[in-house]
């Protein structure tokens, strides 16, 4: 019942027949050495990562965080997960770790050692930073160019644009800029001037009465955390909507929302320096609803 708790997972091949994973899990001390030097995903960012968030005892969304993990293997060509073995892990660490309060359960695979001969695996729960007083008062929003036009996926995937890569020093140096320029966080633009999501979050926006997220395209993550807030909004009888979403089209909204597992949905309340309308009740709704799930 400690945190930081920290597991290596030998994984199996995805086909793999077993219903029991525990001998493929070492449970280690969280600070002691755990990773060799010529290990890939410290040398390269050659990997890729969840993070879900646990809360009370219940981790959210472990199908949506599993599938998103087997997407970015696929389109990374790394060994495809066994979802069962993930899901025994996520089960051993709730299983290990306080069963009270707001706790980020990370899980990782890497493309190994150089050279050597399989992937590395771990998964490390933490308890979550305290993040009450930014689902209160919101963000300032500042929005970056993200260098790419939009459709860029399709025609180079190997920039791996929609895989949730360890490779995450541009997302990092995003912040840094937003920072810089007196905001808080940004939302990533095309070259063309389509909305992409943030550096670690999904963008909704309601405009005209409809919830709208930038369609999933391959170059934007398609983030849990958008998918449970449009099923609560659309639980609510409220309309919602995948499309194509113009820089035009966010500044004309009455109410956004940056949303991820972790932090959950905090709102947009200054976009590239102009005040912008918050929905303060709804954001609370929807950050209530998000910690009440059981699954
Ligand atoms: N987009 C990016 C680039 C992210 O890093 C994240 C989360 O870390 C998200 C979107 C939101 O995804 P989720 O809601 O599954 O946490």
């Amino acid at each position: 019942m400690t945190l930081p708790f920290t597991l290596l997972i030998d994984p199996v091949p995805a086909d793999s027949t077993r219903i029991d994973f525990e001998d493929t899990f070492h449970a280690i001390d969280s600070s002691a050495p755990a990773l060799r030097v010529a290990e890939l995903s410290t040398q390269r960012g050659d990997g890729i990562f969840e993070t879900l968030s646990v809360v009370n005892g219940h981790p959210q969304e472990v199908e949506p965080h599993i599938s998103r993990l087997v997407n970015s293997a696929r389109i990374c060509d790394l060994p495809e997960p066994h979802p069962g073995q993930w899901r025994a892990a996520i089960a051993r660490a709730v299983a290990e770790i306080p069963g009270e309060g707001e706790l980020a359960l990370k899980f990782v695979l890497s493309r190994g050692v150089e050279a050597g001969p399989a992937p590395t695996a771990w998964l490390h729960a933490t308890r979550a930073p305290d993040h009450s007083r930014v689902r209160e008062q919101g963000v300032r929003v500042v929005t970056l160019d993200r260098g790419y036009p939009r459709g860029v996926a399709e025609r180079a995937p190997w920039l791996l644009m929609g895989a949730k890569t360890l490779s995450y020093a541009i997302n990092m140096a995003a912040l840094r800029e937003a920072h810089r320029r007196g905001a808080d966080d940004t939302i990533f633009l095309t070259t063309d001037g389509y909305v992409m999501e943030g550096p670690t979050s999904s963008v909704i926006m309601r405009r005209g009465g409809i919830y709208v997220t930038p369609a999933p395209s391959g170059a934007i993550l398609h983030g849990t955390t958008q998918q449970s807030v449009f099923d609560y909004l659309e639980a609510a009888g409220e309309r919602t909507e995948y499309r194509d979403v113009t820089l035009d089209d966010l500044r004309s909204a009455d109410a956004a929302w940056l949303v991820s597992s972790v932090r959950l949905a905090v709102a947009v309340t200054e976009l590239d320096g102009e005040q912008f309308p918050v929905d303060a009740d709804l954001t609370r709704a929807i950050n209530a609803n998000l910690l009440a799930r059981t699954a």
